[in-house]
C-alpha cells in the first residue's frame, strides 16, 4: 500500500444488474511512461497529485495494477453507426475502472481507453496508437476550456509496446473523465431486446446521476427524455458556434448526460464552409457540419421510441408524448443557437434582424473563404475601443475580406442602433469569440513529433496554450494562425 491516498471510488454502475457489463480488468503493458498529468482536473476530482505522480499511479493508469476499491467493467451498448444498425457493441478498448465523486457531489467515471481485449472488442486488438490519445487528450482539454459539456482527459501514458495500424506504432492509454459512459446506444441494446426492465432499470439510474428534478416530475420518463433533448440541444448549439464537427455521431457516441464524447476524426473548421466534413470513412458527408443538429435529433428520435413503454401506458399516449418531446428539439436547438450567434457579434438581442445578419455574415464568409474563428474575433477586435492593453490583436495574422464590407457597415449601423457601452460589449464579444482552437495542422505536428520523434514539448505546450483560449499575446501568434495551404488537413481519421 502506498503512503499517499488513493482516489476513493464509489461504483453505482456495477451495483446495477450483471447483463449491464462484463467484470473486466485491462490487460497490463510492457513498460508504461507518463505524458501527462491534467493537474487541474485531478484537484477537481480530489485526487492526490502525489499519488498519480508515484510509480503506483503510472502502473494504475497504464492499467498494470488496480486501485484499491477499483472495480473495472467493461459495459454493453448496441448503436445506430452511420445509420446501419448494430445490436451489440460494448466498450471494445476501454474499461471503467471506477467512480469517483468530487467535492461538489458530482459523479464522474474513470475510464482507461485503450487497455487491451474485453469480450466487445470483436475483430480489435483493444489498444489504441499514440496519436489518438494525444488528440482526444488536446481536443477534449479544449472543449472544456471553451465551455463546452465534454469528458475530459486525466491523464496519458505510453505503454511501451507497438500497435499494428497501417504501419507499427507506438500505443498509449488515455484517462477519460467523464459525468457517465451512458449513450442513446445504452437504451437502444436493452429496448432492442425487449428487456423493459432494464430499460426501467437505466432509465431510473440516469435520472438519479443526471436529472434528479426529472424524478420530481407528473411524468419522471417523459421529463427525463425532454431533459436529455434539450441538453442535447443546446450541445450541438455549442458545436455549431464553434465550428466543431464531431465527425462520428453514431448513437454509441452521443451521451444522455450531454456531454460530448468519442474525440475520433473531430475537427475544428478552419475556413467556414457549411457542408464540411473530415472524418475519412464518413464517405456520403452524413455527419458533415450543417448535418449535426439534424442528426441529433434522428439520434434522440431513438432514445424517444427506446423509453416508449416508459412514457406511458397508453401506445398512443406513449407515442405522441415521444413525438411530442422530438419535435420541441428543432425549436429548443434554434433558439439556443440563434442566441449564441447573435452574442458572438455582440448584439442585444435575438430576433429577425440578428438572425439575418448572422445568416449573410455566414454567407459573405462561405463565399470568401474566411476563418471561421478568426473572422468572429476580428469582429470582437473592432467592435469597441481597442483589446484593451492586457489583450494583443490578431490583426497581424488575420484581416476581414473585403468583400465583408458591405455586411460590416449593416452590422455597425445596428450596433449603434442599440443602446450600451461598447467596451462592455466588447468585453464580452472577446470572451465568447476564441483565438486558439486546436487547429488540425497543429494537432497533426504534435503527433508527429510524438510518433516519430519521441518529443512531447509540441504536445504540452499546445495543451497549455488551449488553455485559454480567448486571451492573445502576439508571443503565440504561431498556435491561431489559419493553415498555409500546404498545412492544410484535408482528412481526419479515426486510427483506432
Ligand atoms: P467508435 O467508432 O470509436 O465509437 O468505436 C465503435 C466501437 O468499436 C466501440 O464499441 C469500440 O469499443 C470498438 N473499437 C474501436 N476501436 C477498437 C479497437 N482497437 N479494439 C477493439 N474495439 C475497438
Ligand atoms: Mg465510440
Amino acid at each position: 500500500m502506498s503512503q499517499v491516498s488513493t482516489p476513493k471510488f464509489d461504483n453505482s454502475y456495477v451495483r446495477l444488474p450483471e447483463r449491464f457489463y462484463t467484470r473486466q480488468a485491462p490487460e497490463p503493458v510492457r513498460a508504461p511512461g507518463m505524458i501527462r498529468i491534467n493537474e487541474a482536473l485531478a484537484r477537481q476530482l480530489g485526487i492526490s497529485l502525489e499519488w498519480l505522480n508515484s510509480a503506483e499511479g503510472l502502473q494504475v493508469l497504464a492499467g498494470n495494477q488496480l486501485a484499491p476499491g477499483s472495480e473495472p467493467i467493461a459495459t454493453v451498448y448496441a448503436a445506430h453507426q452511420f445509420g446501419g444498425w448494430n445490436p451489440r457493441l460494448g466498450d471494445g478498448r476501454a474499461v471503467l475502472l471506477g467512480e469517483v465523486v468530487d467535492s461538489r457531489g458530482r459523479r464522474f467515471d474513470v475510464q482507461l481507453k485503450g487497455s487491451g481485449r474485453t469480450p466487445y472488442s470483436r475483430g480489435g486488438d483493444g489498444r489504441s496508437p499514440l496519436g489518438p490519445v494525444l488528440r482526444e487528450y488536446i481536443v477534449s482539454e479544449a472543449m472544456a476550456a471553451l465551455g463546452v459539456p465534454t469528458s475530459r482527459s486525466l491523464a496519458a501514458v505510453t505503454t511501451g509496446e507497438k500497435v499494428r495500424r497501417e504501419r507499427s506504432l507506438p500505443g498509449a492509454i488515455l484517462t477519460r473523465v467523464s459525468s457517465s459512459h451512458i449513450r442513446i446506444g445504452t437504451f437502444q441494446y436493452f429496448a432492442s431486446r425487449d428487456d423493459q426492465e432494464a430499460v426501467h432499470i437505466l432509465a431510473d439510474h440516469v435520472i438519479k446521476r443526471h436529472y434528479p428534478a426529472a424524478a420530481k416530475a407528473e411524468r419522471p420518463y417523459v421529463a427525463l427524455l425532454q431533459a436529455v433533448i434539450a441538453r442535447q440541444a443546446n450541445l450541438v448549439a455549442d458545436w455549431q458556434q464553434l465550428g466543431f464537427i464531431h465527425g462520428v455521431m453514431n448513437t454509441d457516441n452521443m451521451l444522455v448526460s450531454g456531454d460530448t464524447v468519442d474525440y475520433g476524426p473531430c475537427a475544428f473548421m478552419d475556413a467556414y464552409h457549411p457542408d464540411k466534413v473530415f472524418s475519412s470513412i464518413d464517405e456520403g458527408g452524413r455527419y458533415a457540419y450543417s448535418n449535426q443538429p439534424g442528426i441529433a435529433q434522428w439520434n434522440l428520435a431513438w432514445l424517444a421510441r427506446a423509453l416508449l413503454p416508459l412514457l406511458d401506458e397508453d401506445e398512443d399516449a406513449a407515442v405522441q408524448a415521444g413525438q411530442q418531446a422530438i419535435d420541441a428539439y428543432e425549436k429548443q436547438y434554434l433558439d439556443a443557437y440563434n442566441d449564441l450567434m447573435r452574442r458572438k457579434l455582440g448584439l442585444a438581442r435575438t430576433n429577425e434582424k440578428s438572425i439575418t445578419l448572422v445568416t449573410e455574415l455566414l454567407q459573405a464568409m462561405h463565399e470568401a473563404g474566411a476563418d471561421y474563428t478568426l473572422t468572429f474575433r476580428r469582429l470582437a477586435e473592432l467592435a469597441g475601443p481597442t483589446p484593451g492593453p492586457e489583450q494583443a490583436s490578431i490583426a497581424g495574422i488575420f484581416e476581414l475580406p473585403d468583400t465583408l464590407q458591405p455586411w460590416l457597415e449593416k452590422w455597425r449601423a445596428q450596433l449603434a442602433a442599440e443602446a450600451g457601452p461598447a467596451a462592455e460589449r466588447q468585453r464580452q464579444m472577446l470572451a465568447l469569440n476564441p483565438v486558439f482552437i486546436p487547429r488540425n495542422h497543429l494537432v497533426e505536428e504534435i503527433i508527429r513529433a510524438a510518433t516519430d520523434k519521441d518529443d512531447f514539448e509540441p504536445f504540452h505546450q499546445l495543451v497549455e496554450r488551449l488553455a485559454m483560449p480567448c486571451r492573445y499575446d502576439e508571443k503565440d501568434a504561431r498556435y491561431a494562425t489559419p493553415p498555409r495551404p500546404e498545412q492544410m488537413v484535408a482528412r481526419t481519421f479515426c486510427g483506432t
